[in-house]
């Protein structure tokens, strides 16, 4: 399988996430040209542009759809409060209350609303930039607006510019909440960045169970090898876990990432690196499609 979903997450920030996405973007781009999209649905901070330095073309607002209520029409049930997940709607004696940065624009409340009294109105919640690289990457961007309480609407946005017929390289936010699973979620395969520390392995755990739970496959980038202890590498034997690639503690590559440069345009060897990373990953789907 050439084309492709791929995620690439991290159970915390700082670990070279976004470094490895856009990466392994600009490596396969050599093969594939044309044939490369990489999404950044960390909406909160996106930063992959920082990397890419994509010309961006247009961009889109994302909109949700919002409870407005009728209060003349409303008889104070209760019911929209009670079906809403996020708290977004309540009724407290003869007032009715929306919050609208909590809302997710499910439209539950209207469908329960006995009286109709609930119309929905778009509300603004993001953007999502489109554009691309110099050597033709497809590039997509999510940007939630600050304040907002709910990422997944920007997301979901972003997700919906998949195309099956490409390699594509999905940015996800660091952590495993519901942000990060929504990023994840429907990939081929995610590549989890990881250090090799107590704190990445812990962090590392919940990642794995995270991608686990939501039956995606998964395989390991250690950066920052040589630093720390053994405990990442014994934790992946024991859970029959793919080391994919390692990226040593080094100056020159810090120092290249503080340029705001790829890991591939700053040291052209590391294509190489990064496609057979990705041949191994392909390999491991099969292997698990197989058994
Ligand atoms: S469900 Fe409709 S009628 Fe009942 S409280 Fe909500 S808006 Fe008012
Ligand atoms: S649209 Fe959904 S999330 Fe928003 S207030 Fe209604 S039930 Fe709650």
């Amino acid at each position: 399988m050439t084309h492709m979903t791929i995620s690439v997450a991290a159970g915390k920030g700082g670990t070279g996430k976004t470094l490895v996405a856009t990466s392994l973007a600009v490596a396969l781009n050599q093969d594939h040209s044309g044939d490369v999209e990489i999404l950044d649905c960390d909406v909160e901070e996106p930063n992959a542009h920082i990397l890419l330095h994509p010309r961006i073309a247009e961009r889109q607002p994302v909109h949700i759809l919002a409870p407005q209520v009728d209060e003349a029409v409303c008889t104070r049930c209760g019911r929209c409060a009670e079906v809403c997940e996020f708290s977004a709607i309540a009724v407290i004696r003869e007032a009715i209350i929306t919050f609208p940065n909590l809302c997710s624009g499910c439209g539950a409340c209207a469908y329960v609303c006995p009286v109709d009294a609930i119309s929905e109105a778009e509300r603004n919640v993001g953007a999502i930039a489109i554009g691309a690289t110099a050597d033709g990457i497809a590039f997509y961007e999510g940007r939630v607006n600050v304040g907002e309480q709910r990422s997944g609407p920007v997301t979901r946005a972003v997700k919906q510019h998949i195309r099956s017929n490409a390699i594509t390289l999905v940015d996800a936010p660091p952590g495993t909440a519901c942000p990060m699973q929504e990023s994840i979620e429907g990939s081929d395969y995610c590549i989890l960045v990881t250090e090799p520390t107590p704190f990445g392995l812990s962090d590392l755990r919940a990642a794995v169970d995270t991608c686990r739970s939501l039956g995606v496959a998964c395989g390991i980038i250690i950066n920052r090898d040589g630093v720390g202890d053994a405990g990442v590498e014994k934790y992946c034997v024991q859970e029959n876990l793919p080391v994919l690639l390692r990226i040593p503690q080094e100056r020159a590559i810090a120092e290249a990432y503080s340029r705001g440069e790829t890991l591939t345009h700053a040291f052209p060897e590391w294509v190489e690196s990064f496609c057979e990373m990705f041949a191994k990953l392909q390999s491991h789907l099969s292997v698990r499609e197989v058994t």
